[in-house]
Protein backbone atom coordinates (compact mmCIF):
# COMPACT_ATOMS: atom_id res chain seq x y z
CA UNK A 1 0.00 0.00 0.00
CA UNK A 2 1.46 3.03 -0.94
CA UNK A 3 1.76 6.50 1.51
CA UNK A 4 -1.27 8.25 0.33
CA UNK A 5 -3.76 5.63 0.44
CA UNK A 6 -2.41 4.76 3.89
CA UNK A 7 -2.98 7.93 5.23
CA UNK A 8 -6.44 8.06 3.48
CA UNK A 9 -7.00 5.26 4.71
CA UNK A 10 -6.47 6.49 8.50
CA UNK A 11 -8.33 9.26 8.10
CA UNK A 12 -11.56 7.36 6.94
CA UNK A 13 -10.87 5.23 10.34
CA UNK A 14 -10.46 8.36 12.68
CA UNK A 15 -10.32 11.48 11.20
CA UNK A 16 -8.02 14.33 9.92
CA UNK A 17 -6.72 15.27 13.41
CA UNK A 18 -5.47 11.82 13.29
CA UNK A 19 -4.58 11.31 9.87
CA UNK A 20 -1.90 14.49 10.48
CA UNK A 21 -0.74 12.55 13.79
CA UNK A 22 0.26 9.44 12.06
CA UNK A 23 1.35 10.66 8.84
CA UNK A 24 3.85 12.87 11.33
CA UNK A 25 4.64 9.63 12.77
CA UNK A 26 5.45 7.47 9.76
CA UNK A 27 7.13 10.10 7.68
CA UNK A 28 9.59 10.88 10.94
CA UNK A 29 10.28 6.88 10.86
CA UNK A 30 11.61 7.28 14.43
CA UNK A 31 9.81 8.04 17.92
CA UNK A 32 8.76 11.73 18.75
CA UNK A 33 7.78 13.22 21.81
CA UNK A 34 3.85 14.45 22.00
CA UNK A 35 5.52 17.93 22.02
CA UNK A 36 7.21 17.11 18.78
CA UNK A 37 4.29 15.93 17.17
CA UNK A 38 2.06 18.47 18.45
CA UNK A 39 4.71 21.16 17.06
CA UNK A 40 5.06 19.45 13.51
CA UNK A 41 1.35 19.28 13.17
CA UNK A 42 0.49 22.56 14.49
CA UNK A 43 -2.43 20.67 16.40
CA UNK A 44 -3.30 21.36 20.28
CA UNK A 45 -1.52 18.60 22.72
CA UNK A 46 -4.57 17.31 23.27
CA UNK A 47 -5.78 16.83 20.21
CA UNK A 48 -2.59 14.74 19.70
CA UNK A 49 -2.84 13.00 22.92
CA UNK A 50 -6.17 11.90 21.96
CA UNK A 51 -5.09 10.69 18.47
CA UNK A 52 -2.22 8.88 19.88
CA UNK A 53 -4.68 6.73 22.00
CA UNK A 54 -6.90 5.93 18.80
CA UNK A 55 -3.88 5.00 16.95
CA UNK A 56 -2.79 2.74 20.03
CA UNK A 57 -6.50 0.69 20.46
CA UNK A 58 -5.78 -0.23 16.73
CA UNK A 59 -2.04 -1.04 17.63
CA UNK A 60 -1.06 1.57 14.56
CA UNK A 61 1.57 2.85 17.13
CA UNK A 62 3.49 1.81 20.49
CA UNK A 63 4.61 4.53 22.79
CA UNK A 64 7.82 3.91 25.21
CA UNK A 65 7.67 6.08 28.26
CA UNK A 66 10.52 8.52 30.00
CA UNK A 67 11.99 10.26 32.81
CA UNK A 68 12.28 13.87 32.35
CA UNK A 69 15.24 14.76 34.94
CA UNK A 70 14.75 18.75 34.22
CA UNK A 71 10.92 18.48 34.79
CA UNK A 72 10.21 16.10 37.39
CA UNK A 73 7.51 13.77 35.13
CA UNK A 74 7.05 11.43 32.43
CA UNK A 75 7.47 12.13 28.72
CA UNK A 76 6.01 9.82 26.35
CA UNK A 77 7.70 9.16 22.77
CA UNK A 78 5.44 7.42 20.13
CA UNK A 79 6.39 5.53 17.13
CA UNK A 80 4.60 3.96 14.25
CA UNK A 81 3.96 0.08 15.02
CA UNK A 82 5.02 -1.33 11.52
CA UNK A 83 3.98 -4.85 12.28
CA UNK A 84 0.38 -4.02 14.60
CA UNK A 85 0.17 -2.33 11.55
CA UNK A 86 0.59 -4.59 8.57
CA UNK A 87 -1.04 -7.40 10.79
CA UNK A 88 -4.05 -5.56 11.08
CA UNK A 89 -3.95 -4.54 7.13
CA UNK A 90 -3.64 -8.48 6.18
CA UNK A 91 -6.04 -9.37 8.56
CA UNK A 92 -8.24 -6.76 7.34
CA UNK A 93 -7.62 -8.36 3.64
CA UNK A 94 -8.07 -11.59 4.75
CA UNK A 95 -11.70 -10.63 6.19
CA UNK A 96 -12.63 -9.05 2.86
CA UNK A 97 -11.16 -12.33 1.07
CA UNK A 98 -13.12 -14.85 2.91
CA UNK A 99 -16.38 -12.56 2.69
CA UNK A 100 -15.51 -12.80 -1.31
CA UNK A 101 -14.74 -16.44 -1.47
CA UNK A 102 -18.34 -17.12 -0.05
CA UNK A 103 -19.71 -14.89 -2.44
CA UNK A 104 -18.44 -16.89 -5.25
CA UNK A 105 -19.36 -20.11 -3.49
CA UNK A 106 -22.90 -19.23 -3.64
CA UNK A 107 -23.10 -17.30 -7.05
CA UNK A 108 -21.39 -20.58 -8.47
CA UNK A 109 -24.17 -23.07 -7.45
CA UNK A 110 -27.10 -20.58 -7.80
CA UNK A 111 -28.63 -19.74 -11.25
CA UNK A 112 -29.92 -16.40 -11.04
CA UNK A 113 -33.11 -14.88 -13.42
CA UNK A 114 -33.44 -11.09 -13.79
CA UNK A 115 -36.68 -8.95 -14.95
CA UNK A 116 -35.45 -7.35 -18.06
CA UNK A 117 -37.40 -3.96 -17.00
CA UNK A 118 -36.36 -3.62 -13.60
CA UNK A 119 -33.05 -4.93 -13.36
CA UNK A 120 -33.81 -6.99 -9.58
CA UNK A 121 -32.28 -10.54 -9.90
CA UNK A 122 -33.58 -13.55 -8.36
CA UNK A 123 -32.64 -17.26 -7.21
CA UNK A 124 -33.61 -20.03 -8.71
CA UNK A 125 -35.96 -20.70 -6.19
CA UNK A 126 -37.34 -17.35 -6.11
CA UNK A 127 -38.09 -17.56 -9.44
CA UNK A 128 -39.85 -20.48 -9.21
CA UNK A 129 -42.03 -19.49 -6.33
CA UNK A 130 -42.87 -16.16 -8.64
CA UNK A 131 -43.69 -18.75 -11.80
CA UNK A 132 -40.49 -17.09 -13.27
CA UNK A 133 -42.74 -13.86 -13.55
CA UNK A 134 -40.77 -10.55 -11.58
CA UNK A 135 -42.72 -10.34 -8.69
CA UNK A 136 -42.51 -6.19 -9.19
CA UNK A 137 -43.61 -5.65 -12.63
CA UNK A 138 -44.83 -9.31 -13.56
CA UNK A 139 -42.62 -9.25 -16.47
CA UNK A 140 -41.20 -12.83 -17.77
CA UNK A 141 -37.94 -13.22 -16.12
CA UNK A 142 -34.61 -14.10 -18.34
CA UNK A 143 -31.86 -16.45 -17.53
CA UNK A 144 -29.13 -13.46 -16.06
CA UNK A 145 -26.58 -13.61 -18.79
CA UNK A 146 -23.99 -11.58 -16.90
CA UNK A 147 -23.59 -14.64 -14.66
CA UNK A 148 -20.58 -15.16 -15.72
CA UNK A 149 -19.20 -12.06 -16.40
CA UNK A 150 -20.09 -11.67 -12.81
CA UNK A 151 -18.13 -14.90 -12.05
CA UNK A 152 -14.89 -14.29 -14.05
CA UNK A 153 -14.68 -10.32 -12.07
CA UNK A 154 -14.81 -11.64 -8.59
CA UNK A 155 -12.20 -14.39 -9.38
CA UNK A 156 -10.29 -11.83 -10.48
CA UNK A 157 -10.76 -9.46 -7.39
CA UNK A 158 -10.05 -12.55 -5.01
CA UNK A 159 -6.77 -13.65 -6.85
CA UNK A 160 -5.54 -10.01 -7.01
CA UNK A 161 -6.14 -9.87 -2.43
CA UNK A 162 -4.74 -13.23 -2.58
CA UNK A 163 -1.60 -11.91 -4.50
CA UNK A 164 -1.71 -8.88 -2.34
CA UNK A 165 -1.78 -10.57 1.24
CA UNK A 166 1.59 -12.76 -0.20
CA UNK A 167 3.45 -9.65 -0.84
CA UNK A 168 2.67 -8.10 2.30
CA UNK A 169 3.43 -10.92 4.22
CA UNK A 170 6.69 -11.35 2.36
CA UNK A 171 7.91 -7.79 2.90
CA UNK A 172 7.86 -8.16 6.83
ZN1 LIG B 1 -39.76 -6.45 -13.00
Amino acid sequence: MNQEKLYEVIEKLFDFDVRQVFKVLYEEGKELSEEAIAEKTGLKLNSVRRALNLLLEKKFVTYRRARDPDKQRNVFFWKVDIIGLHSTFVNRKRMVLERLKYKLEQESKTTYYVCPLDNTRYALEEALEHDFTCPRCGSPLTIDEKRDERLNMLKGIIARLEEEIRNEIHRR
